[in-house]
């Protein structure tokens, strides 16, 4: 199942030029956004390989883990602005827990039943929930902002 996957990284080592990139980010960024598969996050951007830090996480919400990064990141890894990066058409957007734990029943049959997935059909409001969460953490050291991008247009706005 993987084989295709080892094939495309013989070719990338073929013309790999990366390993004088430092591990801070040259650029000052880190952007929390959706695991979804049409998102290229440096692209989105015009930032290239060892600018910025992307943590990606289900709707591009701000969980634990993401923030141990941003305060990690802010510390020692040279990020000094934080961009929180929704999008249009999320799935993660698409209803609350309930709706999405009944597609995937309705999918496959599994039963997620009482699973904290973080879900919400106001969007809006999870994403300056998590701007307002990060700016008020003191032990974040750094600019934070909220983003909507399209994914019809690749647009981004800048909300917050
Ligand atoms: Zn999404």
């Amino acid at each position: 199942m993987f084989d295709d996957l080892m094939d495309g990284n013989a070719r990338y080592v073929e013309s790999f030029d990366l390993a004088d990139t430092p591990g801070r980010a040259a650029r000052g960024v880190a952007m929390v956004c959706c695991m979804d598969s049409r998102l290229d996050p440096l692209a989105i951007f015009d930032l290239k390989v060892g600018d910025a830090k992307v943590l990606r996480t289900p709707g591009g919400r701000l969980t634990p883990d993401a923030r141990i990064g941003l305060i990690v990141g802010s510390h020692i890894l040279g990020i000094d602005r934080i961009i929180m990066l929704a999008h249009t058409k999320c799935a993660m957007a698409s209803g609350d827990d309930a709706t999405l734990i009944e597609k995937v029943r309705q999918t496959d049959g599994t039963d997620l039943s009482g699973m904290r997935i973080g879900s919400s059909p106001d969007q809006m409001a999870g994403l300056r929930h998590d701007v307002e969460t990060l700016r008020c953490d003191p032990l974040v050291a750094a600019e934070v902002s909220g983003m909507v991008y399209d994914v019809m247009t690749g647009r981004v706005e800048k909300i917050y």
